[in-house]
C-alpha cells in the first residue's frame, strides 16, 4: 500500500483523471476527498471506492470560488483529521476556445478562473493544511500544451496550463524546506470526455493522433498511475518538475506514419 494512512483531496474527481486517481489512491490505502461541481458523478466515484472497501467523501466545490476551496479543505480535515495530498486537477476545455481573434473574453475568463485560479486557490487553502500535517505532496494538472504550441488553437486553455506550470515551479521552491513537494502532471491527449467533446469529429481526432508517436490517445488510468507516483514517497526527491506522460509527443520532431 503506497498511500497507507494518507488523506488525499482530488478536484475534478467526478470524471476522467480525477475519478481514476481517486479509485487508485483509495486502493492504495488513502482516504479520499472527492471534489467536483458534478454531484452525481462525485457520489458515483465515492460509491465505487466504498464498494471496494475504501473510504471516501464527496464535497461539492467550484474551484474558481475561494470560499468553496476553503471549505473543501476544512471538510477534509474535519472528516479525516489531516490532509497529506492535494491533487489540483479540475479543468475545462471550452468549446469556443480558439485563436486570439476568435476567442471571447468571457471564454478566456472562465477558463482562467477554473484552470489557473482554481489551482491557486487549491494551494492557498491546501498548503496550510499540509503544513499542519507536517508536509505533503501537491500535484497540479497542467498539460503537454504548457510545453508546446499547437496549430489547433485553444488560446485560453494553453495559457492557463502554462500558468499552472510556472506557478508549480515557484510553489515548489518556496515550500521546499517545509517538506511540501509540488509537481505538475503534464498529460498528452487523453480519451476522456474533456478532449473527445472538443475533438468532436473523426477529422479533428485524426489531426491530433498523427502527432502522437504511440499512435493512440492516453487513458485516464495511465495518468492516475503517474499521479500515484507523485503523491507517494516513491517520488520523495522530486519537486518543481513537469512530469510529462504524453505518448512521446513532446519528444517528437517527426512521428512515424
Ligand atoms: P474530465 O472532463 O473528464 O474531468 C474534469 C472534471 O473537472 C469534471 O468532473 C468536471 O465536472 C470538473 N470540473 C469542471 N469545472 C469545475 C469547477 N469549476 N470546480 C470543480 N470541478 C470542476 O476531464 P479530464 O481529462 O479528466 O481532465 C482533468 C484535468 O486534466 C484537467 O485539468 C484537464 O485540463 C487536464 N488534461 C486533460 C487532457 C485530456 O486530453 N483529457 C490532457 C491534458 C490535461
Amino acid at each position: 500500500m503506497r498511500l497507507e494512512n494518507k488523506v488525499a483531496l482530488i478536484t475534478g474527481g467526478s470524471s476522467g483523471i480525477g475519478r481514476e486517481t481517486a479509485v487508485l489512491f483509495a486502493s492504495e490505502g488513502a482516504r479520499v476527498v472527492v471534489v467536483d461541481i458534478n454531484d452525481e458523478g462525485g457520489n458515483e466515484t465515492v460509491d465505487m471506492i466504498v464498494s471496494n472497501n475504501g473510504d471516501a467523501t464527496y464535497v461539492h466545490a467550484d474551484v474558481s470560488k475561494a470560499s468553496d476551496c476553503e471549505n473543501m479543505v476544512a471538510v477534509a480535515e474535519k472528516a479525516y483529521g489531516k490532509l497529506n495530498v492535494m491533487f489540483n486537477n479540475a479543468g475545462i476545455m471550452h468549446a469556443e476556445d480558439g485563436d486570439a481573434l476568435s476567442t471571447e473574453e468571457s471564454v478566456w475568463d472562465l477558463t482562467m478562473n477554473i484552470n489557473l485560479k482554481g489551482v491557486f486557490f487549491g494551494c492557498k487553502y491546501g498548503i496550510p493544511a499540509l503544513r499542519r500535517a507536517g508536509g505533503g505532496s501537491i500535484i497540479n494538472t497542467a498539460s503537454f500544451v504548457a510545453l508546446m504550441g499547437a496549430a489547433t488553437p485553444q488560446i485560453a486553455y494553453t495559457a492557463s496550463k502554462g500558468g499552472v506550470l510556472a506557478m508549480t515551479r515557484e510553489l515548489a521552491i518556496v515550500h521546499a524546506r517545509e517538506n511540501i513537494r509540488v509537481n505538475a502532471l503534464c498529460p498528452g491527449p487523453l480519451r476522456t470526455e474533456l478532449l473527445m467533446s472538443f475533438l468532436n469529429t473523426e477529422e479533428k481526432k485524426h489531426r491530433r493522433l498523427v502527432h502522437i508517436p504511440m499512435g493512440r490517445f492516453g487513458e485516464a488510468k495511465e495518468m492516475a498511475k503517474a499521479a500515484l507516483f507523485l503523491a507517494s514517497d516513491d517520488s520523495s526527491y522530486m519537486t518543481g518538475a513537469d512530469f510529462v506522460v504524453d505518448g512521446g509527443i513532446t519528444a517528437a520532431y517527426v512521428t512515424p506514419e
